[in-house]
């Protein structure tokens, strides 16, 4: 005796519905049910070499990202699209040959799957670089070429920007820039947390109604925040048209960690021109030389709120801006609300700023990037005692 698969009634094995599927025999009690099966083989089969022509993404994944950590939720999804998965001691194992078709990890409930999901929305993806001469950005200088068009063409009163402390070196403290001097002299990124939100806050007092504020996705919530929330103060009383231009953001570290770090390798914060992180180093620019260290050396300095942030790209933001993905020298550029894309295009246009596609593999490593950021949540309980 049989049971068929979809209705569950037990069938003779003399039934003339049967089909056969991964070398199994399935028999049914009629035309119907055999139908639906066929039906539904024909679709996964459709499905699975969807996935696999993207990407090939085995059980191994699914167990490293969700099983592995204790974040699975025993919902049942993985084993029931998969006949090599079964659910053994309260945990999906893998009890046959894994074909790496990504169909289980693409069902799981904990998995990001969608380019959205990763990275919010947005509407056009570009890599771009200065083309004012003479202007050394962070990677292309391109958030600081956009400030520069907005002021110059009158479309921002003033912009929220980050420069290093004169008394403090590397000492990040937020200001009001009313002037292309005082713009050029916030280029570069200060790996610290920023009280942006004081700037902010304060321009309005002053009169200023059109500004550009430039911070990571925590500043740029904090802003949406206050414009979306009921009681929110830019959305109560003290209301301004602010771009928001977000920057891509993995980790911050205290200042005074820094400090103690870069004198213990007799180096000194003056004497830094520029810190990078990149490929798992930090790096110290001197006028002479760059000196790289491993970023797990900085694990006791890292920001504690960083490690429960999951947005790396500032999702909430008209633009973000980030070094993965495009070649050294050139930014990411992500324009996602309408204003944000307009003004993009109008600073290419008028010949502040190189621009091109960012093309399809440049775009993966953003995503994969994101990824690593959104699921490194997941992995709390060994990053705790960091
Ligand atoms: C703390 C931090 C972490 C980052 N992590 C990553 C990362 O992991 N991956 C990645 O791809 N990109 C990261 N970035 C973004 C990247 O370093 C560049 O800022 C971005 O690519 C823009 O480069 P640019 O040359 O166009 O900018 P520039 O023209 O050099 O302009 C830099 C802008 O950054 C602002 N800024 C600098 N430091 C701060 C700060 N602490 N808080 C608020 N604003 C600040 C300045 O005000 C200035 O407007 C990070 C940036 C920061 C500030
Ligand atoms: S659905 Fe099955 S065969 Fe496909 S990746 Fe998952 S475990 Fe492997
Ligand atoms: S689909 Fe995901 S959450 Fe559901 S049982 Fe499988 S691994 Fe667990
Ligand atoms: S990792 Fe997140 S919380 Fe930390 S500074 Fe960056 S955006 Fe802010």
């Amino acid at each position: 005796m049989s049971i068929d698969p979809i209705c569950k009634k037990i069938v003779p094995p003399t039934t003339p519905f049967i089909s056969d599927y991964g070398g199994k025999k399935y028999h049914f009690c009629g035309p119907e049910c055999k139908k639906k099966f066929d039906e539904l083989e024909k679709n996964v089969i459709r499905l699975k070499r969807n996935l696999e022509e993207k990407e090939r993404i085995s059980f191994g994944k699914l167990r490293k990202e969700i099983i592995k950590p204790g974040i699975c939720t025993l919902c049942g999804a993985c084993a029931s699209t998969c006949e090599f998965i079964s659910i053994v001691n309260d945990q999906p194992k893998l009890i046959g040959p894994c074909t790496s078709c990504g169909i289980c990890y693409n069902q799981c409930p904990r998995t990001i799957t969608t380019e959205e999901g990763l990275i919010g929305r947005l509407r056009f993806g570009y890599s771009a670089k200065t083309a004012i001469s003479d202007l050394k950005g962070q990677d292309g200088g391109v958030v600081t070429s956009m400030l520069a068009y907005a002021l110059e063409e009158g479309l921002i009163d003033c912009a929220i920007v980050t420069v290093k402390s004169e008394d403090d070196p590397w000492r990040p403290i937020p200001i009001i820039a009313k002037t292309y001097d005082d713009i050029i002299q916030s280029t570069g990124s200060i790996y610290t947390h920023s009280m942006t939100m004081e700037a902010l806050m304060s321009s309005i007092q002053q009169g200023m109604r059109s500004i550009a504020f430039v911070g990571p996705s925590c500043n740029i919530d904090a802003v949406h925040k206050m414009q979306k929330s009921p009681y929110g103060f830019l959305h109560m009383f003290m209301r301004a048209n602010i771009l928001k231009m977000g920057l891509f953001c993995m980790d911050t570290f205290s200042h005074d960690g820094i400090k103690e770090f870069v004198e213990r390798k007799d180096m000194k914060l003056e004497d830094i021109e520029f810190m990078k992180i990149r490929k798992g180093q930090f790096e110290f620019e001197t006028k002479y030389d760059i000196k790289s260290f491993a970023l797990h050396e900085f694990d006791a300095y890292r920001s504690s709120s960083c490690k429960f942030c999951t947005d790396l790209t500032a999702e909430n933001s008209d633009l973000s801006f980030g070094g993965v993905g495009s070649p050294q020298g050139w930014t990411t550029v992500l324009a996602r609300s309408g204003i944000g894309y307009e003004i993009f295009n109008e600073a290419v246009d008028s010949g502040y700023i190189k621009s091109k596609t960012l093309e399809e593999n440049e775009m993966e490593r953003v995503l994969n990037l994101a990824r690593m950021k959104k699921v490194q949540m997941y992995a709390l309980n060994r990053r705790k005692n960091v």
